[in-house]
C-alpha cells in the first residue's frame, strides 16, 4: 500500500530550495509584485475578452524563457523539474491567477506533445511555439456531456468528440469542447478525441493536434467568468477538420492514457496557482491588519485576528509542503504515487479558499469594495479552481479508486 516505500533518507524529500531555485523565485516574485499585480487589476474589466491578455508581459515572459520552460534544454526550454513548474506558477499566480493559468496550459502541452510526439510532428510544433512570442496553447478535454468523467477515470466513458481515420490516412475530427483556457487565443491545440468507440476512452482515446488556422475550426463562444479574467475560455466546434496522419500525438487510441502518464504534475501546479493567489491575500491581510486601528489598537494586536492570521500561515504552509512533496517524488519516486497529484490540488484549493475568506473577514467591508481591495479578486479567483482542472470530489473519486485498486493488489 505505500508507494513511496522505495525512499529512503539518502534520496528522500529535501524542504528547502537549491540556489537556482531561490533564483527562480525570486526573479518571478520580483516580476509578479512590479509589473503583473496592478497590471491585471488594471485589464482585468476590459470590455473585450483579448484585450484583458497582458500581451506585453506574455512577451516579457518569453523572453524571460519561462513560456517554454517545460521543454528540453536542447530545443531551447528550460528542462524544468516539476518543482521548478510549481515555482513559477505559484509565483506567477502571486501576481495574477489569470496570467499564470495562461502560462501553465502552455507548460501543460508542451510536455504533453513534447513526450508523445517525435519527427515532424514535434518539429512543426516546435516551430510554431518557440518561433512566436504569444503562441498560446490549450489543451482540450472538457466537453458539455463529458467532463468530471475525464478526471473521475473510473466509468466506461468515451469522448463525444471523435476522429476517424480516413483510407487516405487523414484523420477527420467532429465535435465540441467547452470551458477551455486559451482557446479564443490558442494558436495550437491539444484536443481529445474518441477514436474507438468499442473501447472506453483510456484505450480508445487519441490526441491531435489542431491549428487555430484549421478549416472547420471555430471558437463559438468567449466565456465571461468571474475569475482568472487574464486568460480567456472558450466553447469550441470541431467540424470535419481534416488532419494529416502526423497531427495525431503518440500512439492512435492511446493519447489519454499517455498524456495522463506524461502530466503527473498538473494537478500539482494547479494547487501550486491556488497558493499563490492565496499567499497573496494573506500577506495583504497581515498588512492590514498591522496599520488598521480599531478597539483602539491595531487589528493585529486582537486576539481573534491574531488567531486566524496564524491560521492562514499553517494552511498555507501545510499545502506547500504537500505540493513541493509530491512536485518532488514525480521527478524522483520510480513508484510514483498519482494520489499525490490529486491530494495536492485537493489541499492547496480548499485552503486557498478558506484562506481568501479569512483575508476579506480581515479587511471587513472594504473586501466588498472592488476598486479598493484586491482581496474579492482573489476570492474570484480562486473559487475557480474548485473546478478548473477537475471539480475537488471528482480528485477525491479519483484518489478512492486509486485507493481501492491498490488494497486489491495487496489482496
Ligand atoms: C476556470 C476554468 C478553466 C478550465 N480550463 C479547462 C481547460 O483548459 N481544459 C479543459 O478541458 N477543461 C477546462 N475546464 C473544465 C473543468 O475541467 C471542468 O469544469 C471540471 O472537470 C468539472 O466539470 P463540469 O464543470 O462539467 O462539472 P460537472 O461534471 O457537471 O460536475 C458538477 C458537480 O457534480 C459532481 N460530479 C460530476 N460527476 C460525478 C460523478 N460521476 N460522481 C459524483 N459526483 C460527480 C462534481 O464533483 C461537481 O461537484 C476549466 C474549468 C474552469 C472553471
Amino acid at each position: 500500500m505505500n508507494r513511496t516505500a522505495t525512499l529512503t533518507a539518502e534520496n528522500g524529500p529535501f524542504f528547502g530550495l537549491t540556489p537556482d531555485l531561490l533564483d527562480l523565485q525570486s526573479e518571478v516574485r520580483s516580476f509578479s509584485l512590479r509589473r503583473l499585480r496592478d497590471r491585471a487589476r488594471e485589464l482585468e474589466w476590459e470590455p473585450k475578452p483579448h484585450d484583458r491578455i497582458a500581451w506585453d508581459l506574455l512577451q516579457e515572459v518569453s523572453d524571460r524563457g519561462w513560456r517554454t520552460i517545460g521543454l528540453p534544454r536542447e530545443v531551447g526550454g528550460g528542462g524544468a523539474s516539476a518543482l521548478e513548474l510549481a515555482l513559477l506558477v505559484e509565483e506567477l499566480a502571486y501576481g495574477d491567477m489569470g496570467f499564470a493559468v495562461l502560462i501553465d496550459q502552455c507548460l501543460k502541452v508542451q510536455r504533453i506533445v513534447y513526450g508523445l510526439s517525435s519527427g515532424t510532428t514535434r518539429e512543426r510544433f516546435l516551430e510554431r511555439f518557440t518561433g512566436d512570442p504569444h503562441c498560446l496553447l490549450s489543451i482540450c478535454f472538457t466537453e458539455p456531456e463529458t467532463s468530471s468523467d475525464y478526471i473521475i477515470d473510473g466509468g466506461d466513458f468515451r469522448f463525444r468528440t471523435r476522429a476517424e481515420q480516413r483510407p487516405d490516412g487523414n484523420w477527420v475530427l467532429n465535435g465540441y469542447k467547452r470551458f477551455v483556457s486559451n482557446a479564443p487565443e490558442a494558436s495550437v491545440l491539444c484536443v481529445f478525441a474518441c477514436t474507438d468507440e468499442r473501447r472506453p476512452a483510456v484505450s480508445g482515446t487519441s490526441a491531435f493536434l489542431v491549428y487555430a488556422d484549421d478549416p472547420g475550426f471555430e471558437v463559438i463562444e468567449t466565456h465571461e467568468k468571474m475569475s482568472q479574467r487574464g486568460n480567456n475560455n472558450g466553447r469550441m466546434r470541431f467540424d470535419d477538420i481534416v488532419l494529416p496522419p502526423d497531427r495525431l500525438l503518440g500512439e492512435a487510441h492511446h493519447g489519454y492514457a499517455g498524456s495522463r502518464q506524461i502530466l503527473k504534475e498538473s494537478a500539482i501546479t494547479a494547487g501550486a496557482t491556488t497558493l499563490g493567489t492565496a499567499r497573496a491575500a494573506y500577506e495583504l491581510a497581515l498588512e492590514h491588519a498591522r496599520t488598521r486601528v480599531q478597539g483602539g489598537a491595531p487589528l493585529f494586536s486582537h486576539a481573534n485576528v491574531r488567531c486566524r492570521l496564524a491560521e492562514m500561515y499553517c494552511e498555507l504552509e501545510s499545502a506547500r509542503s504537500l505540493i513541493w512533496r509530491a512536485a518532488w517524488a514525480v521527478e524522483h519516486d520510480p513508484n510514483y504515487d498519482y494520489r499525490l497529484s490529486s491530494a495536492a490540488k485537493v489541499h492547496a484549493a480548499e485552503v486557498a479558499m478558506r484562506t481568501c475568506l479569512s483575508a476579506a473577514e480581515v479587511f471587513g467591508g472594504l473586501s466588498i469594495m472592488y476598486r479598493e481591495c484586491d482581496v474579492n479578486k482573489f476570492v474570484r479567483d480562486c473559487m475557480s479552481f474548485l473546478h478548473s482542472d477537475g471539480a475537488q470530489d471528482s480528485h477525491r473519486l479519483r484518489i478512492a479508486a486509486m485507493t481501492e485498486e491498490m488494497l486489491a493488489e495487496d489482496g
